[in-house]
């Protein structure tokens, strides 16, 4: 057998354990930094696949890594695994079947690295949708995990069609807070100082922003607090708000326009303002198109193809962290033929019907065939990397 039809093989041959996998992770939807059957599941099943495993990494108990070092010296190449679900929705976002996949490719690559030299990984990255502590691809980033990686490859569920991967917006995730003084609201109203006055001028400062920021800009957010009496002037108030724009530079500035506002509302009120970020901060995605361009031709091996991304980006993923650091490829393959809104019932339940499971070993080969081709074509390899830094290189300017 030829190194590709021994991948193509494994994969066939194991995608069922995957596949439960993925429906066990279905039916015990986990939110950020509290996937501990998830981690755990996948992690466990990666030991028994011959890899080196560790949990709790990175600042995220529910990170793990697993490694697998080839006979020979290679590339270095991560298989980044998603498996956080959504608040009150469960896999509203696939990502049960994503983890499962990128654990199959790494599972299915393993077996022909010795051969063809290298190392595979898997990360398993908590909370890419976000919470206390979230997005752990930041703190991958940061604590060095990437330093020593050629590449890293993922793919997400989607629908109606598939997609290369696309660019995604910077994001801020940040706590909003004010503090102030109670006092009776009737009765001694002089002697208090209004958080909630605070923060609500600090929503009307951002509505009035959005006039002036440039059309990538998304910004919205929720009051969590505003006080808890109406005889009471409320002594602290609260906002979490996410804050986007396309680049780092252009959420930086909208960021320190917004502390701007707080810090405004602040001095108005005689409250005191804080504005903080809750979790990592997620970039932008660089995509690498020559990267891209290489799965293509993997999964129309196969008998897929998928389209370019058009649309200006909308959302964000801490993928872009990653993207930021190495090249990386995200593609979204279908698990319906159907459009299906996303974060919705419909897609939870697609990702765990009879359709859904075959994305796991779909794009678990569409991957690994990938990844091969980067290990068996140095020059291929050295274009990719050239390509992304000259891309990572051009947003600065
Ligand atoms: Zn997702």
């Amino acid at each position: 057998m030829s190194y590709r039809e021994t991948v193509i093989a494994y994969a066939d041959q194991q995608a069922k354990v995957y596949q439960d996998i993925a429906l066990a992770i279905h039916d015990k939807p986990e939110v950020s930094n509290y996937e501990f059957f998830a981690s755990e599941t996948l992690a466990k099943q990666l030991e028994k696949e011959g890899f080196e495993t560790k949990l709790d990494v990175a600042g995220h108990r529910t990170g793990f890594t697993a490694v697998y070092r080839g006979a020979k010296p290679g590339p270095v190449l991560v298989f980044l695994a998603e498996y956080d679900a959504l608040a009150g929705l469960g896999h509203g976002c696939g990502h049960n079947l994503f983890g499962a996949a990128s654990s199959l490719a790494a599972a299915s690559l393993k077996q022909v690295i010795d051969e063809v030299g290298g190392e595979v990984r898997v990360y398993g990255t908590p909370g890419e949708e976000g919470g206390e502590n979230g997005s752990a691809k930041g703190s991958f980033v940061r604590e060095g995990f990437l330093k020593d990686v050629d590449a890293a490859l993922c793919a997400h569920p989607g629908t109606e069609k598939n997609i290369l991967t696309g660019k995604s917006l910077a994001c801020a995730p940040v706590d909003i807070e004010f503090w102030g003084k109670a006092a009776h609201a009737s009765g001694c109203p002089e002697k208090g100082i209004n958080a909630l006055d605070g923060l609500i001028l600090t929503y009307t400062g951002i509505n009035a922003l959005r006039q002036h920021v440039t059309p990538d800009v998304r910004i919205h957010g929720i009051i969590t607090n505003g006080g808890d009496a109406p005889n009471t002037v409320p002594d602290y108030a609260k906002a979490k708000f996410y804050l986007r724009a396309a680049t780092a530079p252009g959420l930086e500035n909208l960021y320190q326009r917004v502390v701007s506002i707080v810090e405004g509302a602040a001095l108005a009120t005689g409250a005191k303002g804080r504005l903080q970020p809750y979790q990592n901060r997620v970039e932008n995605t660089v995509p690498t198109p020559s990267f891209d361009a290489l799965f293509l031709k993997e999964l129309e091996s196969l008998g897929e193809t998928a389209e370019k991304r058009d649309e200006d980006p909308k959302g964000s993923s801490d993928v872009g962290n990653i993207s930021q650091v190495v090249p990386t490829i995200q593609p979204s393959l279908i698990i319906s033929a159907e459009k299906l809104a996303g974060h919705s019932e419909d897609f939870r339940d697609a990702a765990a019907s009879e359709f859904g499971l075959t994305f796991v070993p779909r794009a678990a080969k569409a991957l690994a065939l990938t990844a091969l081709d980067l290990i068996l074509e140095p020059e291929t390899l050295a274009a990719i990397k050239a390509e992304h830094a000259a891309a990572v290189a051009a947003q600065e300017a």
